[in-house]
């Protein structure tokens, strides 16, 4: 097998509905045996209070203010992998974690042995460009391959 684990950077946006299409692709023809799709919740975005956030930057521990709960992100994510994906849709992990993406996804990748990361070149962001903020940094300090879905 060419590739154990692919790891999709999943931010809900086309381009990240497209990556997992193409990481799909992949085990469709044999070149890969799974797909992992890992969102990242900036906490920051889902209206952990400013306090909160700033308290733990800062280096205190402050208990978890996340307003929404985990099993709701994560079938929110669930549904955005099953509309994308179809009855394939149950053979894909899907993980939720809390913090900044593009550290969770090259952590995760690391301490997962993933061996390939396919991610959109832009995401939810509003701000034109080549690549958004994420892919341009795991692109930057992956040491695996990353395919870039445009
Ligand atoms: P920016 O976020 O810098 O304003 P953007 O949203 O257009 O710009 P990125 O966020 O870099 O661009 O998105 C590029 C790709 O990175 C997405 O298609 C997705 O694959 C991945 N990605 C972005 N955000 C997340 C996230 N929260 N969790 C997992 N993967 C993400
Ligand atoms: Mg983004």
């Amino acid at each position: 097998m060419a590739y154990k684990t692919i790891l999709v950077a999943y931010d809900k946006s086309e381009q990240a509905n497209r990556a997992l299409v193409a990481a799909r692709e992949f085990v469709e023809v044999g070149l890969a045996d799974k797909i992992v799709a890992l969102t990242a919740f900036d906490p920051r975005e889902i209206g952990e209070s400013t306090f909160a956030v700033t308290a733990r930057m800062a280096g205190f521990e402050v208990e978890d203010t996340h307003p929404r709960p985990d099993e709701e992100l994560f079938a929110e994510v669930k549904d955005a992998v099953d509309a994308a994906l179809g009855d394939f849709a149950s053979e894909v992990e899907i993980v939720v974690q809390h913090g900044v993406p593009q550290g969770l996804v090259l952590k995760y990748a690391h301490d997962h042995g993933c061996d390939l990361i396919v991610m959109g070149s832009r995401g939810l962001g509003a701000i034109q460009g080549l690549l958004g903020s994420v892919s341009q940094a795991v692109l930057q300090h992956a040491d695996i391959p990353v395919l870039i879905i445009k």
